[in-house]
């Protein structure tokens, strides 16, 4: 299996769409979101330097993020793909992650970009405030995020171009989950024979 980069906005599915992928291949799955959140949970010095930035909907230091990138690669199944979910988010990590990997003989495979419109995105992450607890996912800090997002993170779209890594699916409506999983599988399968 390829690698795989899951790219878009918060809240647009990044981590909905990579759980029904890592299902159905079983590949590895990195979210730096999850890792630092688990780095927060166990009290470590990395995850106190965190919380600072998640509470404020700002990015964490790229040579902090950098600095862990291998070590959780190298902690994936072999072998099967890994799909980076929330990573990389700057140039400078795209460029790092390049590197690792190349230093590997691995790439990074394909993208899936997802497009949604901000005012749905909005309504999505309040709600999952309410399901889920996250305290980053206040409206405050979900502007943060999103300015974020357009600053330092859409950018990318065109690195990842230039690199000639292949879209395999770039959806801008609202279709059903159901409907874009298929979609989003058919895109791997092609890629992937
Ligand atoms: P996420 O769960 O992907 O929405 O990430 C939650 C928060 O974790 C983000 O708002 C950032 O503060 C931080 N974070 C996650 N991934 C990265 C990354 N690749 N680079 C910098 N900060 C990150």
């Amino acid at each position: 299996m390829k690698n795989i980069i899951i790219f878009g906005a918060p809240g647009s599915g990044k981590g909905t769409y990579s759980e029904e992928i890592v299902k159905r291949y079983g590949m590895g799955h990195i979210s730096t979101g999850d890792v630092l959140r688990a780095e927060i949970k166990n009290g470590t010095e990395l995850g106190r330097v965190a919380q600072a930035y998640i509470d404020k909907g700002q990015l964490i230091p790229d040579e902090l993020m950098i600095s862990i990138l291998a070590k959780v690669y190298d902690s994936q199944p072999e072998g099967k793909g890994v799909i980076f979910d929330g990573f990389p988010r700057t140039i400078a990590q795209a460029e790092a992650l390049k590197k690792m990997l190349g230093e590997r003989g691995h790439d990074m495979g394909m993208m899936i970009e997802l497009i949604v419109d901000e005012d749905i995105l909005m309504a999505r992450l309040l709600n999952r405030a309410i399901e889920q607890g996250r305290a980053d996912d206040n409206e405050a800090t979900i502007k943060a995020r999103f300015e974020v997002y357009h600053k330092q993170t859409a950018p990318l779209a065109d690195w990842f171009e230039k690199e000639g890594i292949r879209n395999i699916f770039r959806w801008s409506d609202n279709p059903s989950k159901e409907a874009m999983i298929e979609a989003i599988c058919r895109g791997i399968d092609a890629e992937n024979k």
